[in-house]
Order: C-alpha cells, then structure tokens, then sequence
C-alpha cells in the first residue's frame, strides 16, 4: 500500500526540490514545525526525492523504481527512526540493540498499513542510546541499491529527553557533523527548543506552518472515513495540522486521543474557573503525584479553551470549541472575564507547561496552576456561574 499523497506545504517543496536539483541541499536537515502538521510525511517524500533516479526541480518523478519503493518506505536506503517504548531488557548490549531495531521495524510495519496516525500517543516513547548505536552501523555500510541513503529521525528532541543520555546524542552528532558524502540526514521535531544546542547548530532548518482548515477537512474526507460533520469539527480544532485532526476523529466508538484531552482539558478549565476552591483541589488529586510530562499536551489543550474564552469576549465567531460556543459566551459574561487578564493566565498556562517537562510532582502542579488561572481570572465581584454544559 501506498502512503497518502503529501498534502500542501508547496513552498518548502519546491525550496527543497529546486536545492537538490541545484546539489545545494544540506546533508543534515532539521523539519520543524506544529506536532501533526506533516513533519513525517513531508521527510519521507524528501527521502524519496533524493533516492529519486529522475527528480527535477518539481520533486520526485514518482515512478522510478526508488520512487515506487520510497512510496511503500520499502527502498532499502530510506530509513526511518521513530522514537519507541524501550523493550525489555535481553541481558546484553548487542541483543538489546538487536531488541530495539525489531521494534522499529515493527513499528514501520505499522505505519505501513495505517500509515495516518493521531499526532498524540499517551505511550512513553523515546530514541534510546541502542537506536543511536543502530544508526551509527547503518550508516557506516553505504547504500545498498541508490546512490545515496538517506536518514529520517522522528521527535529528535526525544534523544535526550528519555535516557537522559549525552552518550545517545554524541554518537549521532558526530555523523551530523561530518556526514559520509552519499548520506542525508532529516530530523523533525514539533519542539526544537529542547533540542540539544549542538544539533541546532549543525542542520539546517525549514519550517512547516499548518495547512488551510478546509485544506485539511478536504483530505479527511478523502483519505478517512469519518463523516463530514466529523472531519468539519476535527479540521476546525486541528491548528491546520492533519496528524491533530485526525486525533480529533473519533477511534471506533471511542473518542480519539485529541478528543480526550480536550474534553479533560474542559474540566481543567471549568473547575479553574469555579467559585468554589475544593473543586480545584479535587481535580488536582485526580491526578497521579508523578510523570508530569504526561500533561504538557493536556496543557496544551487548555490553552485552547482560554483562547476560546477571550474570544468569546470579543469575537464569538472564532470559537474553535463550537459544541462549547453558548457555555463559554455564557461564563466569560457572568464571571466578568476580560481578554487582557485571559492573556496572564495564557502566560500562566505555558509557564506550566514548561514545568511539566521536569520532574515535578502533577497534583501539585496543576493545584497551583488552578489557583493561579482562578485568581487571575476572576474578579472578586462576579456572580457565580450558571449550570454547566458541554462538551
Ligand atoms: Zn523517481
């Protein structure tokens, strides 16, 4: 099966195309860009288009025998290193590693037959030291059938976040920095500030910015089975990244993971707002007293409803929450909200969120935070709050 066409993104297409046509492409990339805008997808076409036998300044031929196999990620040069959940221990370092590239093929495997994935996974996924090490002895053997090979790795800012390992890092640095002359490197990550500053410093960088909301909801339509009210919905609250909207989208008759932290996110926000201090504290015990990297998209998904709340005050048309659009005009009336103090509490959030990347304990963090948004928000002297609706 092929993966899906690459949708948009026409400008860094053609930047990169019209470069490699000219030879000038750097041999070590960095995509960056909003978690689930395309960074995949976009670094698997680029790894067809220099494997490509034919590429022209327009990008790859897509029929070439490099292109077919690039399309299917079969070409044996094209690979591919997504961060993953570290298997068990085997009891010695070759096996683990041989552990290790099992499971990305396995992986691969995957995203070959359901190659549209939801950007948010709940799993603790890194690139661990033995991936780093796998790459390395790749790398060093050549290409095996094009002329060039060429080296995708997903999150980059995973390789230092999960083993907390320079070793890990180091190993791949020394190839960003001098690569063999037939090999390309493609890194993505949604979060480039936490990179390590020396593989900034050594790829070049493209951004990639989020697609037209109807851009999006066209391709769901055309490549998802969800109903058109569903990818209507999805492609609204998806920031014009597809892999978003696709979390948005329901998972048989469960909600999809997007979904899930926005209606949590709801809860987050509502009780911050409420006039009663223990319901704060309770939806902080809820809970658990470690792993607090587990709520930065959570944070995340909170930003989006103090956004909607500030337009709710002044712009009730760029609601993106709509199914919450009566309960948040409603609320921001009654407890007297007001854009420039929504703004402090934007601040507040991504402070937060910049805290759950540590070692902090959640309960204690989100009571804080709840606290704080409260006593940003609200001014003493509103009323309390009507009955509260949807999501
Ligand atoms: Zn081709």
């Amino acid at each position: 099966m092929n993966l899906h066409p690459l949708e948009g993104h026409r400008e860094a297409r053609a930047a990169v195309a019209g470069a490699a046509a000219r030879r000038r492409l750097p041999q070590a990339l960095l995509l960056h860009g909003p978690s689930g805008v395309g960074k995949q997808r976009f670094a698997l076409w680029l790894g067809q288009l220099l494997l490509c036998a034919e590429a022209t300044a327009d990008g790859p031929c897509d029929t070439c025998q490099d292109c077919r196999l690039a399309l299917r990620v079969e070409h044996p040069d094209l690979h591919w290193y997504l961060p993953l959940r570290k298997p068990p221990s085997k009891g010695s370092r070759e096996r683990d590693d041989e552990a290790l590239e099992d499971a990305r093929t396995a992986r691969i495997e995957e995203l070959r037959a359901q190659p549209l994935q939801p950007s948010h996974s709940d799993e603790p996924l890194g690139i661990h030291l033995g991936t780093a090490r796998n790459l390395r002895r790749r790398a060093s053997t050549g290409p095996a059938m094009a002329a060039r090979q060429v080296f995708l790795i997903a999150n980059a800012e995973e390789l230092v976040a999960q083993d907390a390992s320079p070793e890990a890092a180091n190993a791949l640095l020394k190839l960003l920095e001098e690569p063999p002359g037939h090999t390309w490197f493609v890194l993505t990550s949604a979060e480039p500030g936490r990179l390590l500053s020396t593989i900034r410093s050594r790829t070049s960088s493209l951004h990639l910015s989020g697609l037209p909301e109807e851009q999006v909801f066209r391709f769901l339509v055309e490549h998802t089975n969800a109903a058109e009210s569903e990818a209507r919905k999805a492609a609204r609250l998806s920031s014009g990244a597809i892999g978003r909207a696709v979390g948005f989208l329901p998972d048989g008759d469960d909600d999809g993971p997007l979904e899930e932290l926005r209606k949590e996110s709801f809860r987050l926000i509502r009780d911050a707002l409420s006039p009663r201090g223990r319901d704060r504290f309770a939806r902080a015990l809820d809970y658990r007293p470690s792993g607090a990297r587990g709520l930065r998209e959570l944070l995340g998904a909170l930003e989006l409803w103090l956004r909607d709340l500030s337009a709710a005050t002044t712009a009730p048309d760029r609601i993106l929450n709509h199914d919450a659009a009566d309960w948040l005009v409603r609320t921001a009336g009654e407890r007297g909200l007001h854009p420039t103090r929504l703004a402090q509490g934007l601040d507040l959030v991504q402070e937060a969120r910049a805290q759950a990347a540590g070692n902090v304990n959640p309960q204690l963090l989100l009571a804080g935070l709840l606290m704080e948004l409260h006593r940003t928000l609200v001014p003493k002297s509103s009323t309390a709050p009507g009955p509260v609706g949807a999501p």
